[in-house]
């Protein structure tokens, strides 16, 4: 783990709240724990000052329903969601169930508003692409970088998004929502094997065999992104980090190493940021075997985060 941030240190803010974590039954297989243990680590080590960690309150519903239909924000609120709902989902319905998503979709829209305004902006969630306007499935309840994206818009109509998913995983609500949308640009590797069953197609979608190496994985980055983000010349990057794409997590079927990982995140954000691009970088999923190892991956992509954004870092892309 790099580390220190010094004195007089460029800040990279990082938003996180107690309310991204909600109790969940013994043996659920969610590791909800890994919210608190990145941000408390990211501290520990000096990789972020304590002040950088900002709690970004709750979303409003007005920038909800952009996104989500009311029928659908009701069910959550108020637990009425039909039990095959729940099941796809993936988590009991309780009443910090909302709060939990609310939370966390305040953090990526706080993510992309420092992003704007200093380069860099950090949620310790979100990234929760499997969420449609109407249902959630696959642990994701709200889509935070579409309703983020939403709101940026509305005050400024123009604006060119492209939202990089390195998760191991299709965002198949986030391309729902989005792909007919001729400003925003959806780049995606992932397996084509692999959950979900149903795809939506994005604007690039990178489709890898099982098992994917992580010497395979890194070429097909490294052949497409800077030639979509040429083409596109989008004015944001987002960029959904998914440590999923572990060799021991238990959904991704994938075999990067931590190694593998790190040269993922460092490539894929000092090329982001080496456009000038203001970025801004959300969790994704992460379900690795060994449960301290994917709160520690988490920390990895926002440390070198932080050190791009400081300079602090020279590596060719
Ligand atoms: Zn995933």
């Amino acid at each position: 783990m790099i580390n220190s941030y010094g004195t007089g240190h460029l800040a990279v803010k990082c938003f996180y709240s107690d309310n991204y974590s909600f109790p969940l039954p013994e043996g659920h297989p969610f590791p909800m724990h890994k919210y608190a243990d990145a941000a408390m680590h990211l501290v520990d080590t000096k990789v972020i000052a304590a002040t950088d960690l900002i709690d970004p309150g709750l979303a409003e519903e007005d920038d909800i329903l952009r996104v989500h239909t009311s029928e659908y924000l009701s069910a959550i609120k108020n637990g009425s969601l039909p039990p095959q709902e729940t099941r796809r989902m993936g988590f009991p319905w309780s009443e910090r169930l909302y709060v939990r998503a609310r939370a966390a979709v305040a953090g990526t829209i706080a993510a992309i508003e420092a992003a704007c305004e200093e380069g860099n902006g950090c949620n310790l969630a979100g990234g929760t692409h499997h969420a449609f306007p109407d249902r959630g499935e696959g642990y994701c309840v709200l889509n935070d970088v579409a309703i983020a994206i939403r709101k940026l818009q509305a005050r400024d109509k123009d604006i060119r998004v492209i939202i990089v998913d390195l998760d191991a995983h299709q965002g198949n609500g986030t391309n729902f929502i989005l792909k007919q949308d001729p400003n925003i640009y959806c780049y995606s590797i992932h397996v084509g094997a692999n959950y979900p069953s149903r795809k939506f197609e994005g604007d690039q979608d990178i489709e890898l065999d099982r098992w994917v190496t992580g010497d395979d994985y890194l070429r097909r980055l490294k052949e497409t992104l800077p030639i979509a983000v040429e083409r596109f010349k989008p004015d944001l990057a987002i960029y959904l980090g998914g440590v999923d794409v572990h060799e021991d997590d238990r959904f991704g079927q994938m075999k990067l190493t931590t190694e593998d990982m790190r040269e993922r995140d460092l490539f894929t954000m000092s090329l982001l940021r080496r456009q000038s691009l203001p970025l801004a970088t959300v969790f994704g999923g992460g379900y690795n075997k060994d449960r301290a190892l994917t709160p520690l991956l988490h920390c990895q992509t926002v440390g070198l985060a932080a050190h791009i954004h400081r300079g602090q870092l020279n590596i060719e892309v």
